[in-house]
């Protein structure tokens, strides 16, 4: 696991979404459950401004620099690169956390050279474009990733992205690149109302948009019926998995209705189809269901037995929590505290669903490179 202290505390401001803690969650629960020993952990290095001129304008790149070491913006950087907005504020660590975050997918390709998996829960910044913010995302740590894996070796690679958004912005960069398979799973109608089922870029490009209250039969039929055989059929070098939390039922930002087990199955179905995997965070509002979500999928990639009812210090962390100005955040139900994998939310998948996919599985575009 890549991880930082820098998102200990780390917070886009009192009113954001992004106020709650997560990627220490994950850490912190990780140890408290004997998950993470010392050479299981990388503390990930801060990308160099240059770095990121593999995919960032220098003059973004440089505005963004220059607004943490200000703590402001002018009118002309706010209206060109998106910074100061409400989306994506100027706070106390707006270049050091996303430059960590983009250091962690830098160096994720370096690691995997030979293979291997990563997880990178600080990770999956998906609507940053070359030179604006964007939803939240300052850099778009997931095409820095995938570009790294490139630089290392790994010439075809398969992009998954079952965030309840639509990864705006990963599409645009690799949308006519025939070596990199693009899936993106997400909530219709729901910002930034880009990637719909229609949509084929060159023939790699699969958007599954997914009704209000699509459940895990839905996340279940995705996986085995879209995702697996597309992999299967195309057999990537690299597989980078944008994880974000946000499907879960409790999370304040979508109508989808999955439980963790989603997220944790999507996993599991991913390990060993490809020999080099990257498995980054990415939305996930409520402090409880993301970091609860998370820890879940690094037992899956690290090999860890889930407890039904977790031990003590592991209950402390959760305990430990608070979810300020949120309802929800004054009643946490007791499983939220005890458990790490939710119940099941529906074993059948929809028929719309099933529609869609079986729209996305026989189109007669496909274009996997091999
Ligand atoms: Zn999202």
């Amino acid at each position: 696991m890549l991880g930082h202290e820098v998102y200990r505390g780390s917070s886009y401001g009192p009113w954001h979404p992004l106020r709650v803690p997560r990627v220490s969650t994950v850490m912190d629960l990780s140890r408290a459950l004997g998950w993470l020993p010392r050479d299981r952990f990388l503390r990930s290095p801060r990308a160099k401004p240059e770095a990121l001129h593999l995919w960032h304008t220098p003059a973004y790149v440089d505005a963004l620099a220059r607004a943490e070491a200000a703590g402001t913006v002018d009118d002309p950087t706010r209206a060109r690169h998106g910074l100061g907005t409400t989306s994506n504020p100027v706070f106390a660590e707006v270049w050091r956390r996303p430059a960590t975050s983009a250091g962690a997918s830098l160096l994720a390709g370096n690691l995997l050279r030979d293979g291997g998996i990563v997880h990178h829960p600080g990770g999956g910044t998906h609507h940053a474009f070359p030179d604006r913010a964007a939803g939240f995302c300052y850099l778009n740590d997931p095409v820095l990733t995938i570009l790294s894996l490139r630089r290392n070796g790994a010439r075809r690679i398969a992009y998954v992205d079952i965030d309840a958004h639509h990864g705006d912005g990963v599409e645009h960069a690799f949308a006519a690149d025939p070596d990199t398979l693009l899936i993106s799973v997400h909530e219709e109608r729901r910002w930034p109302f880009t990637g719909h089922l229609a949509d084929r870029g060159i023939g790699q490009t699969f958007n599954l948009p997914l009704p209000r209250g699509s459940h895990d039969g839905d996340a279940a039929h995705l996986r085995d019926r879209l995702i697996a055989p597309l992999l299967e059929r195309m057999a990537p070098d690299a597989i980078v998995l944008q994880c974000g939390a946000d499907a879960v039922e409790e999370d304040p930002l979508s109508r989808l209705a999955w439980s963790n087990r989603a997220h944790e199955g999507i996993v599991r179905r991913l390990m060993g189809l490809a020999p080099r995997l990257v498995v980054l965070g990415g939305g996930g509002y409520n402090p409880w269901s993301v970091g609860r979500c998370w820890t879940l999928v690094w037992a899956a990639l690290s090999g860890a037995d889930v407890p039904d009812r977790l031990p003590p210090e592991a209950e402390d962390v959760l305990r430990g929590l608070e979810w300020r100005g949120a309802r929800a955040g004054r009643t946490p139900p007791e499983h939220w505290f005890t458990s790490l994998r939710d119940a099941g939310r529906g074993d059948r998948p929809s028929p719309e669903v099933e529609a869609r996919v079986e729209a996305l599985m026989t189109r007669d575009d496909v274009l996997i490179p091999a």
